[in-house]
């Protein structure tokens, strides 16, 4: 997949995130910070669907600063983002983390990472879905997938109501949700 700029971020978001990655943007622009679990999943997934790297710092320096101002995100965050490029420390290119990896991860108070399907209330979780446009019918389908804790199933659900296309393949990786739901739009 090409790359996506940075004035096209909130738009592709709408159209092409799947929930975990929607629901730490939403938070990102809400408290303009994420803890480090939330910067590593979104961070890793924006490298993933093609953010350059400059695009990468502007873009979480434009969320940071206003919440730690300037010096502070040059100071202790941008390390860590030119980290997951590759450019520091080990100089490890870093790739975007599976949904079996985000399902079991264990998210504590204040962290936003994790997966919607697993890590949600059901009452959130039906407040999401809804935001995303999946109508009731499907949204007692997603839910009983997930009270079978079949999560990937329910985000695959997820996918066909919102895109009213159908995902055999089904989704095991939220770079995967997101190309497959680039294809459809293009
Ligand atoms: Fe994200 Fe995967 Fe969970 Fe879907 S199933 S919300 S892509 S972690």
């Amino acid at each position: 997949f090409a790359e996506i700029s940075l004035k096209d971020i909130d738009q592709v978001a709408k159209s092409s995130f799947p929930l975990c990655m929607r629901h730490l943007f939403e938070k990102l622009r809400e408290d303009h910070h994420l803890k480090h679990g939330g910067r590593m999943q979104f961070g890793l997934f924006l490298k993933g669907v093609g953010l350059k790297l400059d695009d990468a710092l502007a873009f979480w320096k434009s969320e940071f600063s206003r919440k730690v101002g300037a010096e502070r995100f040059d100071k202790e965050y941008a390390y860590g983002i030119r980290h997951n490029y590759g450019k520091e420390g080990k100089r490890t290119d870093y790739t975007p983390y599976s949904c079996q990896k985000i399902i079991s991860s264990t998210p504590g108070v204040g962290d936003h990472h994790g997966c919607p399907f697993r890590h949600f209330s059901e009452e959130n979780l039906r407040a999401a879905l809804g935001k995303m446009g999946v109508g009731n019918r499907p949204m007692e389908d997603v839910m009983d997938k997930v009270r079978n804790r079949h999560y990937q199933l329910a985000c695959t659900l997820t996918f066909e109501a919102v895109h009213g296309s159908s995902c055999d393949a089904g989704i095991n990786h939220p770079n995967q949700y997101f190309i497959d739901s680039q294809k459809l739009l293009q």
